[in-house]
């Protein structure tokens, strides 16, 4: 398909019935008997949707091109083609219990606006790169925003290759088993700029009805591992005063992370998100409890603090219970702002569309966060209901969403006719 016709003095007009359709489409695959969606990195449901996305693409001209950690690129070659591209990406992964927005619209939103143009016979100055990064999640394999963060260098490619599931499989077998193994060298492409677009998985746009998010940058987020050690006894023998209960340990533990978050006003953000017990049978005191622990605050000095407190929380419960406890820092992100330029860019889309806006912060984790560090980057939320998400009842009022794509499209043609 001939696509560069001539440059973007005017803009394309999208079509929302056909995003809404392929993101629906998309919702099918992994759909879960409760109206969400199951579709954990790597799986057979997720290479479906990977597949389907680069048929998408390539129907819209696009060519499709996939690195050796399975980030999927496609490309609207520009009419330009040797300048950098403009970047627009996301995750068609979930968490396994999600909706059908989290990470697919920012995909979707970027495939749409490929058609868009090729409706309009427009062709842009540099060309556009549709990205779908692999395993954002983190939920089926360890370390979140995994094939972003190997894109940015921030970890290795082999050793993102030998993470494993549950099961013992690697990333390299999955990728493997779902023909995802690419031949592009993981970062060789250099970006003009990457633009995301996501839910913004909290309750602020949608309680102010207030159109589109304007992300200044990402709230600063640290993961830890503890670890409580105790021993193993009978247990209906072994005397109160003698035990070493790694999981009544581990409870108080986990109520006292609670209990920092709801200290830290509003934006104070503290959870134990995981839990592994051993031996984890009947009859029988654990004496090994591994916990995984997530805090967040806007602020930096805060944040800080929080992480004192959880030192001084598993020490006192060390004191009481005779547990030894061991914390070490799982991974941290966030904590910098976005690409000034395309912030303001992404700003005045909004504006000029006459969409209200609001400048914001954002709480999640996104691919965005280590685009940011190879590229100048900016991030667009649209209102989600109540700010559900990673849950199957997550809802998008598509109308609302919609002035959120469009400030999308504008910023990126802006951006790509520069
Ligand atoms: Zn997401």
């Amino acid at each position: 398909m001939l696509i560069a016709v001539r440059p973007a003095t005017e803009l394309p007009r999208l079509r929302a019935d056909r995003l809404w359709d392929s993101i629906h489409e998309s919702a099918a695959i992994g759909a879960t008997a409760d109206g969400g969606l199951c579709r954990l990195a790597l799986t057979a449901e997720d290479g479906l949707a990977r597949r389907r996305f680069m048929e998408w693409s390539e129907a819209a001209g696009c060519v499709a091109t996939v690195d050796q950690i399975g980030n999927i690129f496609c490309r609207r070659i520009g009419c330009e083609p040797a300048l950098p591209a403009v970047a627009i990406g996301s995750h068609l992964d979930t968490q396994i219990s999600a909706g059908r927005y989290d990470g697919v619209l920012g995909v979707m939103a970027g495939l749409e606006i490929a058609r868009a143009l090729n409706d309009a016979g427009i062709g842009t100055r540099r060309s556009i790169d549709v990205v779908s990064w692999t395993n954002e999640e983190g939920a089926r394999f360890p370390l979140p925003m995994m094939g972003s963060a190997v894109f940015a260098g921030q970890l290795g490619l082999e050793e993102a290759l030998a993470a494993t599931d549950a099961d013992g499989t690697s990333v390299r077998e999955a990728l493997a088993e779902i023909g995802f193994v690419g031949e592009e060298p993981v970062g060789s492409r250099a970006l003009d700029s990457y633009f995301e677009l996501h839910i913004e998985q909290g309750p602020l746009l949608d309680a102010a009805g207030i159109d589109v998010g304007v992300v200044d940058g990402a709230v600063p987020s640290r993961a830890f591992s503890v670890k409580l050690r105790g021993e193993t006894a009978h247990a209906g023998a072994t005397p109160m005063e003698l035990r070493r209960n790694a999981l009544a340990a581990g409870g108080r533990v986990i109520a006292a992370v609670d209990a920092i978050g709801r200290g830290h006003g509003w934006d104070g953000r503290s959870t134990t998100t995981r839990m592994r017990v051993w031996p984890n049978l009947t009859g029988i005191v654990p004496s090994e409890v591994d916990l995984a622990v997530d805090m967040r605050h806007s602020s930096a000095p805060e944040l800080g603090r929080m992480v004192t407190e959880l030192h001084d929380a598993c020490s006192e419960v060390t004191e009481e219970t005779r547990v030894d406890i061991d914390i070490q820092p799982a991974y941290s992100f966030g904590g910098f702002s976005f690409d000034r330029a395309c912030v303001a860019l992404v700003d005045q889309a909004a504006r000029e569309l006459g969409a209200s806006r609001r400048r914001m912060l954002s709480q999640a984790g996104h691919d965005a966060y280590n685009l940011a560090l190879v590229s100048p980057t900016a991030m667009i939320f649209c209102p989600c209901r109540d700010g559900r998400t990673h849950n199957p009842s997550e809802e998008v009022d598509e109308a609302r969403a919609w002035p959120s794509v469009e400030t999308l499209m504008r910023a990126v043609v802006a951006r790509a006719d520069r």
